[in-house]
């Protein structure tokens, strides 16, 4: 039995597990995947205070590593649902087909890559179409890619690309980006990448590989194709919430929780990207683990 079972190992989970190890807690993490949660895959973090810039593999590691060091168990191992009650001890159950048991448990889960939800998509992934720039840049050296979204991760990554590819087309759904102007005026100084708004994907094609990708204008309804070699798929996350909907409300898919952490269900409590919240960042879901894991302690200790 641990004091604390915190579900999922990245920023927020692995930040909850170093101040509840502070705090002499028995802590267990268990991770679905692996360690880092998706800042593992960014190539260069650039606003977390007092690291002007770092790899996102790099701070992943060194948070595992200071998170274990502090006596955390990490187990990669898939929570797949959770009974029990404040009263008694929650149990947690694990793809595996083990169970542990706990005071208290921190739902820090995340959120996956968003898909297009166009045809062939599935199909075509890892064939053309992926989701990570760093994982799959490298396959791309001299070559023609795209990547589709507008947010800090689709300019990060074309301005990430734009050093390995040929030519990258930006593709954006509106002709405003959501991402940070910094990063957006950064892409449009790059003699190699090309934007592309207000367009969305709508047809994939290729065989057996990605080829081209056929664009439709969000304002005119008009087409064109563009011959790509890969197509970096960025368009935002979803909670991965679907095992724990029964056990802890939800709303929109995301656990519902304020600043505090505090779920509807006494002795739960939700950190980092997968609680509802209007600020989703590398800062504030270490700050929503140190939260999560001091009301953890307070409940375990006072009730
Ligand atoms: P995001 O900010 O949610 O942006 C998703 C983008 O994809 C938006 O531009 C959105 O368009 C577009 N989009 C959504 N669904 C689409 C669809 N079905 N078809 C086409 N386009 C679609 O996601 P993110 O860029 O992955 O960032 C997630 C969070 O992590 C954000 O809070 C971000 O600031 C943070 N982040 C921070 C850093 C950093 O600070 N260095 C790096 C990466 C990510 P609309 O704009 O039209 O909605």
């Amino acid at each position: 039995m641990a004091d604390i079972i915190i579900v999922g190992a990245g920023p927020a989970g692995l930040s909850a597990a170093i101040y509840a190890r502070r705090a002499n807690m028995d802590t267990v993490v268990y991770e679905g995947e692996s360690y880092g949660g998706q800042i593992i895959n960014t190539p260069e973090i650039e606003n977390y205070p007092a690291i002007a810039k770092i790899s996102g593999f790099e701070w992943a590691t060194n948070l595992y590593n200071h998170a274990t060091g502090l006596g955390a168990k990490v187990e990669f191992d898939r929570v797949t649902a959770i009974e029990g009650s404040a009263e008694e001890l929650f149990t947690v159950k694990l793809e595996s087909g083990m169970e542990d048991t706990a005071k208290a448990v921190i739902l820090a889960v995340g959120a996956s890559n968003r898909h297009l939800g166009i045809d062939r998509e599935e199909e075509l992934t890892g064939k053309g179409i992926s989701y990570c720039a760093t994982c799959d840049g490298a396959f791309y050296k001299g070559k023609t890619v795209a990547v589709s979204g507008g947010g800090n991760t689709a300019v990060e990554d074309a301005i990430y690309l734009a050093g390995l590819a040929d030519k990258v087309y930006l593709i954006h759904r509106r002709n405003e980006f959501r991402a940070e102007e910094t990063l957006v005026k950064a892409a449009r100084e790059m003699p190699n990448i090309e934007f592309v708004t207000p367009y969305v994907v709508t047809e994939l094609k290729g065989e057996p590989k990605l080829a081209s990708v056929i664009l439709t204008n969000r304002e005119d309804g008009s087409t064109k194709e563009l011959e790509i070699s890969g197509l970096f798929v960025a368009i935002g996350q979803e909670p991965k919430t679907a095992d724990f909907k029964d056990l802890v409300a939800l709303s929109g898919g995301y656990i519902e929780a304020g600043e505090d952490c505090r779920t509807n269900v006494k002795g739960i409590f939700a950190a980092g990207d997968g609680r509802t919240k209007k600020v989703r960042q590398l800062t504030t879901a270490c700050s929503d683990g140190a939260v999560a894991a001091l009301a953890a302690i307070d409940f375990i200790k006072l009730g």
